[in-house]
């Protein structure tokens, strides 16, 4: 591992100097920490910024959403009693993530800037695009069977490694992050870059900017939500498929809905084709597949990945049914 320097920010102005000067944020350290120590991240300075008074979750009187520090850890905002209640589908999507050790750890921020698991990304024998920038892409004719199959380009097709991005691009969250120029906020649909021809730029964010909470909006539709991960093994391993899906059914008929994918695409994949196909549509089995096959239409496969275009499907009409079932069980005071 490289000599870095090290700096513990007391407050806000002290860290965003810091980023602003070059230092890296320094959270949980539960990726930035790894990709250092296996010479992928090179940074001079990192920041301690686990003291700063970003740890809490307030309420948003004006909007009734909900306003979460970025320092706020994985573990805490999965127990949180009004996400758990008002965003299910986000508490679910932490406890899908990590182990207890790393959920403990992460925060909400460095959650959001976690780097894809794509091996070759570690790799220093092998070209990666994100690693080095115009070396190639050694995953395309290599190792794919974990990459995805949405909004890739000839450069890169690794997918996006956060199950819990993947619950807030569908309930329409919002990042706010500061610098010493400005405070902006920014949809976390827009956060994350597609790879196009510059694979190593992953976010919107500039330089000198830290992420400092994130904003859930005030959403009925969320409180009827699932958050559904398949993956190799039952704990520690990351999405090859995962949906997000919050549904909201009257007479029969779809009246709002979110969904998002996980582990099929290169960023938090907010499913919109199949959005349009469910609103307005009847809640039956015939929709939840047509919805699902819209929205896997655009899927670029390879011979290892292929399976996940069907998977995606499935998981989709599954957690969809699930939700239509528990929304008639509500309707009807409970399962019988
Ligand atoms: Fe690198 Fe992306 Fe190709 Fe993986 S898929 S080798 S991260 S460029």
């Amino acid at each position: 591992m490289r000599a870095f320097g090290y700096v513990s920010a007391p407050d806000l102005p002290t860290a965003l100097g810091a980023v602003a000067a070059g230092a890296r944020p320094l959270g949980g350290g539960t990726n930035l920490v790894d990709l250092m120590r296996d010479d992928v991240e090179r940074p001079e300075t990192l920041v301690d910024v686990t003291a700063l008074p970003l740890a809490g979750v307030d309420e948003l009187q004006e909007s009734g959403g909900l306003r979460i520090g970025a320092m706020v850890r994985n573990s805490r905002l999965a127990a949180d009693r009004r996400v758990r209640s008002r965003y299910p589908v986000l508490a679910e999507s932490l406890l899908a993530g990590a182990s207890g050790q790393l959920r403990n750890m992460a925060t909400v921020g460095g959650n959001l800037l976690q780097r894809t698991r794509c091996p070759y990304l570690r790799d220093h024998a092998a070209a990666c695009n994100k690693r080095e920038p115009g070396s190639g892409c050694a995953a395309i004719d290599g190792i794919h069977r974990g990459s995805a199959v949405l909004g890739t380009s000839e450069h890169c097709i690794a997918a996006h490694p956060s199950d819990m991005a993947v619950a807030l691009v569908a309930l329409d969250a919002v990042v706010e992050v500061q610098s010493l120029r400005a405070t902006r906020r920014i949809p976390l649909a827009e956060l994350h870059r597609p790879p196009g021809d510059t694979p190593h730029v992953e976010t919107d964010l500039a330089p000198d900017e830290l992420i400092t909470a994130v904003e859930l909006p005030a959403l009925p539709v969320a409180r009827t939500s699932r958050y559904r991960k398949v993956r190799d093994r039952a704990s520690f391993a990351f999405a090859l498929v995962s949906v997000a899906a919050a549904l909201e059914v009257r007479d029969g008929d779809v009246v709002d809905v979110r969904l998002a994918l996980g582990g099929v695409a290169t960023t938090p994949w907010r499913a919109r084709e199949a959005e349009r196909v469910l609103l307005g549509a009847p809640a039956t089995e015939e929709t939840f597949r047509r919805a699902a096959a819209a929205e896997l239409a655009s899927a670029i496969s390879r011979p290892q990945n292929a399976f996940k275009v069907e998977l995606a499907q499935r998981t989709i009409v599954a957690t969809l049914r699930r939700l239509a079932a528990e929304r008639a069980d509500d309707a009807e005071g409970g399962p019988a």
